[in-house]
């Protein structure tokens, strides 16, 4: 079969329950501020909740990012403070410190799960110690759906005192040492998101959970201006039913309840989209187990929520054949009409990133790993509705193109050896 259309790397599932949900809000009297999105929050809390522990506070937003940006806030990351998160994200995980006037690093990744490196972030804390340049929080990525090495990140935390955000926006649906991912057990906040690529999605919204009640106070105040309308957290006696107070700069950073209200609605759907994503991961991973290509390797305390299916091309004997087979590969997939994608160009290598101020000026060459993993990398399609016979005519496709593409890049070098 050849697809009649582009086969996309990921795609929102809708149901008709989905639908009715968001037309009831619209025939409600709240459309915003209202009921649904204090049950989306819990909801998610339900669903992150380990069986030992209270059910963290949930906030919701209306993106992932304002969730990142105003976690970093209530972690009080402020000018003079450094944040570090993993060069392989999406440009947000790091744009929140940077927000917030404070300074961003990268700790580079280990290559067979795409995650930062817990050995190079021991490396880089030990140095940045002696440089009285530690990091005030440490944003741990959940590349594609699987936990980063939390134990280890935690375990740094408290030997070198910094806070940790999880950036779970891959991994609503995920489980990490027997735990949910959100459930706070290993870091100070999660937040997911859910954008309609992602797992489940309410359009555009963020979460943030935490386990703190004061870190939960402050976000809640800082999603809607700062201001509270509780007496108790007020300068004065109240002036009357009308009033409010502004205690601290927030922003409007608020979901809608018709946001919500689809949010619910795809939260029931969850554990069977997790499901039906780590069946479609696991054809693949099977059809590719004699392959040279190297997808991405779960790690055995780890269940994924399967964002994303990474896999990594061979290593070339250089750099830049490396680079030409992606590409080469990539077009020649598009062509075939599936839309193989990377995750991620490495945020360092962003022309923003890479402007000489005192708090960027990163440079090619700084996170190599991360730099060898971008010339690799392929997203492949994944999502619930993805047909078993699209899926074959993928690995089919895939499997042959690996093959052409090595037969051309060993003809181009012997080519060139003959030149020599
Ligand atoms: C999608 C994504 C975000 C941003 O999410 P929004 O809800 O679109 O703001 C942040 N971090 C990662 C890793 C993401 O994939």
């Amino acid at each position: 079969m050849f697809p009649t259309t582009m086969i996309p790397y990921g795609k929102q599932n809708i149901s008709d329950e989905d639908i009715a949900a968001v037309v009831d809000v619209l025939k409600s009297d709240f459309i915003t501020q209202g009921p649904k999105v204090v049950d989306f929050e819990q909801a998610i809390a339900k669903q992150c909740q380990a069986s030992d522990r209270q059910p963290p506070h949930a906030i919701a937003t209306n993106s992932a990012t304002s969730a990142l940006h105003i976690a970093c806030l209530a972690l009080e990351v402020g000018i003079g403070d450094s944040v570090w998160t993993s060069p392989i994200s999406f440009v947000a995980s790091s744009n929140c410190a940077l927000y917030c006037g404070a300074s961003i690093d990268f700790v580079d990744i280990d290559l067979n799960s795409g995650n930062m490196c817990p050995h190079a972030l021991a490396i880089k804390l030990a140095k940045a110690k002696q440089n009285n340049s530690l990091p005030k929080v440490v944003i741990a990525v959940h590349l594609a759906g699987q936990s980063c090495d939390m134990k280890a990140i935690k375990a740094l935390s408290e030997q070198y005192h910094f806070a940790i955000i999880e950036d779970a926006s891959h991994a609503v649906g995920a489980r990490y040492n027997n735990t949910p991912v959100g459930s706070n057990q290993y870091c100070d906040i999660s937040i997911f998101s859910f954008h309609p690529v992602k797992i489940i999605t309410s359009a555009e919204g963020g979460m943030a959970l935490t386990n703190s009640p004061e870190l939960a106070k402050k976000m809640h105040s800082l999603r809607s201006h700062g201001i509270t309308s509780d007496q108790t957290e007020m300068t004065e006696q109240s002036h009357g039913p009308w009033y409010y107070q502004q205690l601290a700069l927030g922003f409007n950073y608020r979901m809608t309840e018709l946001q919500a209200a689809l949010g619910v609605s795809q939260t029931r759907r969850l554990s069977e989209f997790v499901k039906q994503r780590n069946a479609l991961a696991k054809t693949y991973d099977n059809a590719f187990a004699n392959s040279s290509l190297t997808p991405l390797t779960p790690s055995v305390d780890t269940y994924s929520a399967y964002h994303l299916y990474i896999v990594l091309l061979p290593s070339c004997d250089d750099k830049t054949k490396n680079k030409a087979v992606h590409k080469q590969v990539i077009a020649n997939l598009r062509a075939k009409n599936i839309c193989a994608h990377v995750h991620y160009i490495p945020i360092h290598l962003q022309p923003y990133y890479q402007q000489s101020t005192p708090e960027l000026g990163f440079k090619t060459g700084d996170f190599p790993v991360a730099e060898e993993y971008y010339n690799r990398a392929i997203s492949l399609p994944l999502y619930p509705q993805l047909s078993a016979q699209e899926q074959q005519y993928i690995i089919a496709t895939v499997l042959a193109e690996v093959d052409n593409v090595k037969e051309e890049s060993s003809k181009l070098t012997s080519a060139a050896s003959d030149e020599l």
